[in-house]
């Protein structure tokens, strides 16, 4: 199975269609849910993180390649990146990484959302530190009992980023770097977009179609 870069704003929906690949066989590796775990544990990391990402900006690429890197190194399956790249600087070095890691058969899939409609989602979603994402009023998105994740029945919580202004400078950093990404990938006949005005499992089925 080919690996994934899910590039979308904030709130598109990676991190739904990465639960379901995860069903599959994937390694979920979102750079959001791996710097979150930082600030949890407390870590210098995560001391230094923290209100960098309250405010909705970017962290260094030293500190994110670096997680990344210890995650990829020893993996021995497909997998996904959700949120990374986010720059094109960060989309270069990512390439150089995966060559020296032997990794670099991957497929880029944009999925497309307007600001309104990710702003109005991210203010109803719930999420899980395992990394499941659900929301309070999407029906299919619902959690089975309120509040409690499906997968590993911790709380569910409202992300510190999920405000209205944090959401706002999320989506317009998101937009400010994201051309000459798409761009890069375009040349390397990589990039799939993909309109997240369609439900859930045709998105899904439209991705499994891209990895095949
Ligand atoms: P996300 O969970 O993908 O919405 O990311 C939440 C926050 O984590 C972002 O607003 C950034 O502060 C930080 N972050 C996640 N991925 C990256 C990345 N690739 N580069 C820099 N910062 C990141």
């Amino acid at each position: 199975m080919k690996n994934v870069i899910f590039i979308a704003p904030p709130a598109a929906g990676k991190g739904t269609q990465s639960s379901i690949l995860e069903e599959i066989g994937y390694e979920h590796i979102s750079t959001g849910d791996m710097l979150r775990e930082e600030i949890v544990k407390k870590t210098e990391i995560g001391m230094h993180i923290e209100s960098i990402m309250n405010d909705g900006l970017l962290v260094e690429d030293e500190i994110v390649f670096k997680l990344i890197y210890n995650r990829l190194k020893n993996l021995n399956k497909p997998f996904i990146f959700d949120g990374f790249p986010r720059t094109l600087n960060q989309a270069i070095s990512l390439d150089e990484m995966l060559n020296k890691l032997n990794k670099n058969n991957y497929e880029v899939i944009y999925l497309d959302i307007e600001m309104e409609e990710a702003l109005k989602r991210a203010l109803s979603r719930i999420t899980c530190k395992c990394g499941a994402s659900y929301n309070t009023q999407i029906e299919h998105l619902k959690p089975n009992k309120d509040n409690i994740c499906d997968k590993c029945k911790q709380q569910l919580i409202v992300r510190n980023d999920d405000n209205e202004k944090a959401f706002k400078i999320r989506f317009e950093t998101f937009m400010k770097n994201i051309q000459p990404i798409m761009d890069y990938y375009l040349k390397q006949d990589k990039l799939h977009i993909i309109d997240t005005k369609l439900n859930t499992l045709k998105i899904t089925d439209m991705i499994k179609e891209i990895l095949k």
